[in-house]
């Protein structure tokens, strides 16, 4: 018998701590879990579902644009931003009902309040005091704004999705997933989009190629996208307008400023220090292959241990962590292959390595590469593109990355990302067939080599 009030205190009801603590209560393991917001943390309150919902609301703007081609004739649609916005709440409270069920459905005990260490084996939750044989940190990241003059002006992405009203114009900071897809998401809605990168090309660790096409495409549909440009202070004007000074010298009026300039652990007043659990110089907690931390008893994954900040990542360290617990689970989690998306407009999906990484890790790859129309904009009367791109060592023949940018990149990258993580070569994908007409089918069509590239010889 435990003398422990819980087996397991869970700090965090997002991604990871729902997932393991469901997982270990399904065990039959006695388990607690304390969250200060509401159940399902950033990926279904601030970050993945609303964003796709805003995503979709956005893609309709263009569909709308692209009918008349198709036949259909309609009056200019108007867009009401209150029902979007309102509608998407209500989605995500339905959400937030049924993560709560979820939990108390195999004998989860929640709490609603910030949580924090006391010591090694003991955690407080609005002044009430619980002890625990194991505890999970699981509190997420929060975003990290610029240290500039006027930094109260800027806004981060977790007040952007229930603003009262939609902006004229907007400026966006910052050249990653979330500044990249929202830049997509409001001039999709009728913004007018400015987004600046503080370095020659956004998106860095994506494929270069890649990169270069998608900034093409979103400056081709009229985003004012601009490199090499970075804020260095904000001014508010009596009408309630900014203007923002950038690094140049120049400046530009805008109406709302989204600082999009990534994200730090969430350890703000956790009680790391009284149970003397160890960070690293980002802030994020330093944890084994199974996510214990320096004190034995107390464990940590997802955003907070800042390996991967993805959704599916959180809950693959979760599941990894109940099993080495409770199920004799002697394998880590293995990070190689993550697919991911970034819900920009083009999308882009992509698993394994950049053109750039490949050509560091193998002596020679063959290049394989297609830029084309899809068939839907013969008669949209858009100019978007699609490109595809497979890497492939020369020697084995294996397929070790694979990119689109384009309409559904990350529902065809889903698939493709198991025949990477099964070992497919080249020669696997030329032998499977199509499914016509796709976009997709180009995946297993593209036979010319477009060159032949290694580290120490130009392109051949
Ligand atoms: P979180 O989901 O952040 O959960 C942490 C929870 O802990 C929160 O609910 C928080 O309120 C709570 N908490 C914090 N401190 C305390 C405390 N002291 N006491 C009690 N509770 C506390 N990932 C994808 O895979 N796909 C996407 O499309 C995607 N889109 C995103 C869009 C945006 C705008 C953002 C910001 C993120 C997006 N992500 C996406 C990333 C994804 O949301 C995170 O990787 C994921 O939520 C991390 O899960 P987690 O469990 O580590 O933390
Ligand atoms: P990212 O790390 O992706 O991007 C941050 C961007 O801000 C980079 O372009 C960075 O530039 C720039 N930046 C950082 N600091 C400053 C500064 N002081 N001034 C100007 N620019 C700055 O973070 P995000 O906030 O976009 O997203 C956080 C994480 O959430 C992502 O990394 C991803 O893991 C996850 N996410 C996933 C999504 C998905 O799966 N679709 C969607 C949204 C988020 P530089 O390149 O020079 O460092």
């Amino acid at each position: 018998m435990s003398n422990y009030d819980y087996d397991l205190f869970v700090i965090g009801a997002g991604s990871g701590g729902v997932r393991t603590a469901r997982m270990a209560a399904a065990e039959g393991v006695k388990v607690a879990i304390a969250e200060k917001s509401k159940p399902g943390g950033t990926c279904v309150n601030l970050g993945c579902v609303p964003k796709k919902l805003y995503v979709h609301a956005a893609e309709y703007g263009a569909g709308f644009l692209q009918a008349p081609g198709f036949g259909w004739q309609s009056q200019a649609p108007l867009f009401e931003w209150p029902v979007l916005r309102d509608n998407k709440s209500e989605a995500i409270s339905k959400l937030n009902g049924m993560y709560g069920e979820m939990l108390s459905n195999v004998g989860v005990e929640m709490f609603d309040g910030h949580a924090r260490l006391l010591d090694a084996h003991r955690v407080n939750v609005n002044g009430k005091e619980f002890s625990a044989e194991r505890i999970l940190l699981a509190t997420g990241g929060q975003p990290s704004l610029p240290e500039i003059p006027g930094q109260e002006h800027l806004l981060s992405s977790d007040q952007i999705f229930d603003l009262e009203q939609l902006p004229k114009r907007m400026l966006i900071v910052g050249g990653g997933y979330i500044a990249t897809e929202f830049a997509g998401i409001f001039h999709g809605l009728g913004v007018e989009v400015t987004q600046i990168y503080r370095r020659d090309l956004f998106l860095r660790g994506f494929d270069t190629e890649v990169r270069e096409f998608v900034a093409k495409q979103m400056q081709k549909k009229g985003i004012d996208l601009r490199f090499n440009c970075d804020l260095s202070s904000v001014v508010k004007a009596t009408d309630g307008s900014f203007t923002a000074q950038l690094k140049d010298g120049s400046s530009l009026q805008t109406d709302l400023i989204l600082a999009a300039t990534g994200r730090r652990p969430n350890t703000h007043n956790l009680g790391l220090e009284k149970a003397a659990v160890e960070v690293n110089q980002q802030g994020a907690v330093i944890v084994d292959d199974f996510y214990q931390t320096n004190v034995p008893s107390i464990y940590a994954l997802g955003d907070l241990i800042d390996r991967v900040q993805l959704t599916p990542v959180a809950l693959a360290e979760g599941m990894t962590l109940v099993k080495h617990l409770y199920q004799g689970g002697t394998e880590p989690f293995d990070y190689s292959l993550i697919p991911t998306a970034v819900f920009s407009q083009p999308n882009i999906g992509t698993v394994g390595l950049t053109e750039e990484e490949a050509i560091e890790q193998y002596p020679q790859i063959d290049v394989y590469s297609t830029n084309f129309r899809s068939l839907k904009h013969a008669l949209s009367g858009s100019g978007e593109r699609v490109l595809m791109k497979l890497l492939v060592d020369s020697a084995t023949d294996k397929v070790v990355g694979a990119h689109m940018a384009g309409e559904g990149a990350g529902e065809t990258i889903q698939g493709i990302a198991t025949a990477l993580k099964a070992g497919a070569t080249k020669t696997h994908f030329d032998k499977t067939i199509g499914i016509h007409p796709t976009s997709a089918e180009e995946f297993v069509t593209m036979r010319s080599k477009i060159r032949t590239v290694s580290k120490n010889s130009q392109p051949a």
